[in-house]
């Protein structure tokens, strides 16, 4: 389909990406009021409302995402709330879901985290991807190597990472905590501290949580992963693909993409994940195409799982 046919007309479509972390008195009629005001624009897409803010993704025709924007935004609290544009429509979700929950991003830190009108309270101090490389710089001459803490599933990180990043054991984002009180990372303390993830969002509550486990100089990047690539690429502190949640699972910033993931079996360069050939298992792994197509070896390599399928 040429671009010619839709430049114009009603056949535009867009997805919003979209977070704001700030007080919400009633999440059950802000989420009554969302869910009303996108069935009334034909939107699908998933929306998470909690007493901390809002975090959604939504997509559907250009003049309704454009309608959804200036409506949100008459809220209060969404007034400045920044939207990302992607390519994608309302097909792109099996359906439109509004939900209240403890918390827009499930650390388990519901009771802990504590926002204002500016957004998480006593988080990293954020940087654009320029002050990012400016910070490695200045550290650098000052004999201090900043650390790059990765605010991912572990999983995520086989494919690409901040040059020698810390890549915690974490399998969901409920596992951050338990891995910042295990005491494996308090060298890092006193340390610069960079946190990163796909597009921020996480990295606005995992910052926080660290510097109230004594992090005392703890940095994030605003926009995450996916402005740091759209500013710098593969030349930059970025090497490998990002993991993305949607059909394509990764993508890459340029042609220069290093390739960072291997076939956990054979160790083969790849960079595709597929799920565990134990339907009950839930793990999602990198095999190269032949061990993915041979059932000796297209699951997760747990003892359960191996034994089930061979
Ligand atoms: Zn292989
Ligand atoms: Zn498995």
């Amino acid at each position: 389909m040429g671009t010619k046919s839709t430049r114009g007309t009603n056949s535009e479509t867009r997805i919003l990406l979209y977070y704001r972390f700030t007080p919400v008195a009633d999440p059950t009629a802000v989420m009554l009021w969302q869910r009303t005001l996108c069935e009334s624009l034909g939107l699908r897409g998933r929306i998470i409302i909690s007493h901390h803010g809002i975090n959604g993704t939504v997509g559907g025709s250009l003049t309704a995402v454009k309608q959804y924007i200036r409506r949100t935004r008459e809220y209060p609290g969404f007034h400045d709330m920044e939207f990302k544009w992607s390519a994608g429509s309302a097909e792109d979700f099996p359906k439109l879901s509004v939900k209240v929950r403890d918390e827009i991003v499930s650390f388990g830190a519901a009771d802990e985290l504590r926002v204002d009108e500016n957004g998480v309270v006593g988080g990293g101090t954020h940087l654009s991807p320029a002050e990012v490389d400016e910070l490695v710089e200045k550290k650098r001459a000052a004999g201090d190597d900043v650390v790059f803490f990765d605010g991912r599933n572990a999983m995520e990180a086989q494919i690409g990472r901040f040059r020698g990043a810390v890549v915690p054991d974490v399998e969901t984002t409920h596992d951050f905590l338990r891995e910042l009180e295990s005491g494996k990372y308090d060298d890092l303390k006193d340390r610069p501290v960079v946190t990163y993830c796909t597009g921020g969002i996480r990295c606005e509550v995992l910052s926080a949580l660290m510097r109230n486990r004594g992090f005392n100089e703890v940095y994030q990047i605003d926009g995450g992963i996916v402005r740091y690539g759209e500013q710098f690429g593969d030349s930059g502190l970025w090497e490998g693909s990002l993991y993305v949640f949607d059909k394509r699972m990764h993508m890459e910033f340029s042609e220069d993409a290093v390739s960072l993931g291997t076939c956990m079996h054979c160790g083969t360069a790849t960079n595709t994940y597929h799920n565990c050939a134990n339907g009950d298992c839930r793990a999602m792994v990198l095999l190269c195409e032949s061990c993915a197509g041979s059932p000796a070896t297209a699951h997760c390599g747990r003892d359960g799982c191996a034994a089930l399928v061979s």
